[in-house]
């Protein structure tokens, strides 16, 4: 017999979880399942005391910005907005002239950060490997600043090139990290629950592969970051086992001393307002649940917490006021000022493309709290100082 929810046991398991528990996936899926508004409110105070004791009580953010390369792809994912076939209409690929001219503006602007991830291209063999395409990106920016971090590559992207080229992915993650890549964006993630990637990305990586790659990249000293796409067709028994998988991941990368981890875990809730039709109308909703999102940011710090210390709402998918309100729900890093943002405002996203390093200041003051520029892995950066709401 399934035993009735009670006031008590939503209690029991945020009272482990205050305690430094780690609560169980079963747990977690009873916290989502949660609409009354007197437990979620107890849900939000957990997260958000678990946030100051884990993280304290400033809020980072990172000057970057992000360079899609191009938007020609392959695969054809049922959310996406962004990819175009060859010969299509608005499709697009940089030459590294332009990658570097972008790169140096953001210079300009103080940027610590080159986010940089494109559709997977099969033209991208035209200089015989695919890898090479990769490497000649990476080795021009490497050169010209080598200052910046370079955040490149996810994981499909890993398996794009190690396919084409025949390579296993060890060998992929190593030339990438010689060249001078610093850290791998954990997208492609989506949920990792194979039965919904058939019907959102049925020709991307599958779970074991997405698991596979991250933690050949942790084992080889590469950081990643984790990403979960949420808002569409999941349930929340696969949003928590998504979750419980990332912390497997990472418990499995500190019990085996592994030279990289998750940095941090970000939270993508889907925008559905010009994304393909078929997911639109199955999911019956243009702009993400701020509630829901909220919810589940909140029970992702509860249950990751303990062993992915940082986590980041998605201004460009909640905009910057959702973006903040989530800050008060579990998060303490309010993420990059982007410069431009093509992926999901091409999906309708109402966030906006970019935001400057004094509007994110600004946000996080709101809030009563003090604001941090940090390093893509989470470091202060020496030369910048901590400011306070006036
Ligand atoms: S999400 Fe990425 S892999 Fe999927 S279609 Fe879009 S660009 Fe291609």
């Amino acid at each position: 017999m399934v035993a009735p929810i009670t006031t008590s046991s939503i209690r029991q398991i945020l009272d482990r979880a205050l305690n430094g528990q780690d609560i169980s996936e079963a747990d977690g899926i009873l916290l989502l399942q949660q609409s009354d508004p007197m437990y979620r409110a107890a849900i939000q105070a957990t997260a958000d005391q678990l946030r100051q004791q884990q993280s304290g009580e400033t809020v980072t953010y990172v000057i970057n910005r992000n360079i899609n390369f191009t938007n020609i792809c392959e695969q054809h994912c049922s959310f996406c907005a962004f990819r175009r076939d060859p010969d299509q209409e608005g499709a697009y690929w940089l030459d590294t002239e332009v990658i570097l001219t972008k790169a140096a503006a953001a210079v300009a602007q103080g940027a610590s950060e080159i986010c940089m991830q494109g559709g997977l291209n099969p033209a991208a063999q035209i200089h015989g490997r695919a890898l090479d395409y990769y490497l000649n990106i990476v080795t021009h920016l490497r050169s010209a600043f080598p200052q910046l971090h370079l955040h490149a590559f996810s994981p499909q992207e890993v398996q794009f090139i190690a396919r084409q080229d025949g390579l296993s992915y060890a060998q992929v993650i190593a030339a990438l990290q010689e060249a001078g890549v610093g850290s791998m964006p954990g997208t492609a993630a989506e949920v990792l629950d194979d039965e919904v990637r058939k019907v959102i990305c049925p020709e991307k990586i599958d779970s074991a592969t997405w698991l596979e790659i991250v933690s050949t990249a942790h084992q080889m000293g590469m950081p990643t970051t984790s990403t979960l796409l949420s808002g569409h067709i999941e349930t929340p028994a696969q949003q928590m086992h998504h979750l419980q998988q990332l912390r497997r991941l990472q418990q499995q990368a500190i019990d085996q001393d592994a030279a990289a981890r998750f940095t941090e875990f970000i939270l993508l809730p889907f925008v559905g307002q010009d994304a393909p039709k078929p997911l639109r109308r199955r999911v019956g909703r243009d702009q993400p649940n701020l509630d829901d999102a909220l919810l589940l940011m909140a029970v992702a710090r509860i249950y990751l917490g303990n062993w992915i210390v940082n986590h980041q709402p998605s201004w460009v998918k909640l905009g910057l006021a959702g973006a903040t309100i989530a800050l008060e729900w579990g998060c303490n890093d309010i993420g990059g000022t982007l410069m431009e943002e093509h992926i999901t405002t091409m999906a309708g996203a109402q966030g906006g493309t970019c935001q400057t390093e004094a509007d994110l200041r600004a946000a996080i003051h709101r809030i009563e709290r003090p604001a941090q520029q940090r390093d893509t892995l989470y470091r202060y950066l020496p030369s910048t100082q901590i400011t306070y709401p006036a």
